[in-house]
C-alpha cells in the first residue's frame, strides 16, 4: 500500500505581504493529501522562479508548509539567476537533508532531460538546469514549467482539487498555460504542449510578444501587458478621464492601476477589463472546446480583476464554446495565490522522488479525502 501523506498548507499570504525569510505564517490547515510509494516522507523543496522574483515552500515531513523564502532578482546573468536558484534552495533545505528539490521555470522545459531550448524571462536557454541542479544539491531534481508547477498545485490542494480535466491559464505580462488530461499533465511530443497564451484571437491582428512569430495571439490581447498598452493608450488618448489624469500628475499608468481604479468603482476602467475580458473569453472557448475540461483555473496578476475580468470572459464562454461544454465548465480563480508554483515544483518533486503517479496524487487529493479543504 502506497503511504499517504497529508499535507497541510497556510493560508496563502496576499503579494508582497510576506518579508523576505519570513516563515510561512497563519493557521495550518490540511487541505488535502499526497499519496507516494517511498516509506520516507518529505522534506522537500519547491522552488517557483517568476519574472521578477523567485518563491519557494518547504514542505516538512508531514507536508506542513515549515518555511517560505522570497527573493527579488537583483542581477539577472545566467550566473546570477542559476546561483540565487541554488542559494534559496540550500537556505530551505537548512541541514533538513531533503528527499528532493523541485523547480518551476518560465521556460519550456525538455520532458526527460537535457538543456532548455526557450526561456521567456531569464537567460536559462542552453542550461540543462536538472543535471546542473542535481550536481549542486546533491539531491534528485525535477524541473519543469512553472504553468505547469501551478496547475499541479492546484490540482492537488488548490481551485481545481479533485478534477482530473483541468487547464490553466496564468494572466501575466504573458499568458502562461498548462493541461491535466485524465490525471496526468500534458506535455506534448516535445515538452512543450499548453501554449495557450498563442491561440489566436478572430479578428484580431496585434503582434505577439517576445520571440512569437504570431499575430492576434490571446497573450497580445488579454494579458496583463496588453492591458498596460491599454491603459497607456488611454491615458495618451484621453479616452479614461481618470487615467489622463494620473498621467499629467507623472504617475505611472498600467494595468495594476486600472484594476485598482476598476475595484474601487472606476466606470471607464470597468469597461476596459471588460473588453479585456471577452477577449480572454474567446481563449477559453478554443481552451473548452479543445480539452473539455472540468474547471479552467486563471492564476496571475491579472485574475486580480476576479469577476469584473472573468463575468464577460465566463458570458462568451457561455454563449460561443460547443453546447455540453460551455454551459458545465466552470472557470475559477486560483487559490493557492503566488505559492501554487512553489508548491506543485515541491509535489512534483515528491513525487519523483517516491515514484507516486501525479494520477494518484490528484485522486488522493479529491473532495472525499477527509480533509477540510
Ligand atoms: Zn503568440
Amino acid at each position: 500500500m502506497p503511504a499517504v501523506y497529508r499535507v497541510r498548507l497556510a493560508e496563502p499570504a496576499r503579494d508582497n505581504e510576506h518579508p523576505a525569510g519570513s516563515a510561512a505564517g497563519g493557521s495550518q490547515r490540511p487541505v488535502g493529501e499526497v499519496r507516494g510509494c517511498g516509506a520516507r516522507r518529505g522534506p522537500v523543496v519547491g522552488v517557483d522562479a517568476g519574472g521578477t522574483k523567485v518563491l519557494a515552500v518547504r514542505l516538512g515531513p508531514d507536508l506542513a508548509v515549515e518555511r517560505e523564502l522570497l527573493r527579488q532578482w537583483q542581477e539577472r546573468s545566467r550566473e546570477a539567476v542559476i546561483d540565487l536558484l541554488l542559494t534559496v534552495s540550500r537556505e530551505l533545505a537548512d541541514g533538513e537533508d531533503p528527499l528532493a528539490f523541485g523547480f518551476g521555470l518560465p521556460a519550456l522545459v525538455p520532458k526527460e532531460r537535457g538543456a532548455i531550448p526557450y526561456s521567456t524571462h531569464l537567460p536559462l536557454e542552453g542550461v540543462d538546469f536538472r543535471a546542473l541542479a542535481e550536481a549542486a544539491l546533491g539531491r534528485p531534481v525535477a524541473v519543469d514549467n512553472d504553468v505547469n508547477c501551478a496547475l499541479r498545485g492546484e490540482a492537488a490542494l488548490g481551485a481545481a482539487r479533485g478534477a482530473r480535466d483541468a487547464v490553466m491559464l496564468t494572466l501575466g505580462t504573458g499568458i502562461g498555460g498548462a493541461i491535466l488530461c485524465d490525471g496526468q499533465l500534458c506535455r506534448g511530443a516535445r515538452g512543450f504542449a499548453g501554449e495557450l497564451g498563442h491561440i489566436p484571437v478572430a479578428g484580431r491582428t496585434e503582434r505577439c510578444q517576445g520571440k512569437c512569430p504570431g499575430e492576434g495571439c490571446l497573450e497580445a490581447v488579454a494579458s496583463g501587458g496588453a492591458l498596460d498598452r491599454a491603459a497607456r493608450e488611454a491615458a495618451e488618448h484621453g479616452t479614461i478621464a481618470a487615467l489622463a489624469a494620473r498621467a499629467r500628475r507623472g504617475e505611472a499608468v498600467d494595468g495594476a492601476l486600472v484594476t485598482a481604479l476598476a475595484l474601487a468603482g472606476d466606470a471607464d476602467c470597468r469597461a476596459l477589463l471588460a473588453t479585456l475580458g471577452e477577449q480572454l473569453g474567446a481563449g477559453l472557448v478554443a481552451v473548452a472546446n479543445a480539452f473539455d475540461p472540468e474547471v479552467i483555473v486563471i492564476g496571475g496578476g491579472l485574475a486580480r480583476a476576479g469577476e469584473l475580468l472573468l463575468a464577460p470572459a465566463k458570458r462568451v464562454l457561455r454563449q460561443r464554446a460547443l453546447p455540453g461544454i460551455g454551459d458545465s465548465v466552470r472557470v475559477e480563480r486560483a487559490q493557492l495565490g503566488e505559492r501554487a508554483g512553489a508548491v506543485g515544483a515541491a509535489i512534483m518533486a515528491l513525487e519523483m522522488a517516491t515514484g507516486a503517479s501525479e494520477r494518484s496524487v490528484t485522486e488522493s487529493a479529491a473532495p472525499s479525502g477527509g480533509s477540510d479543504g
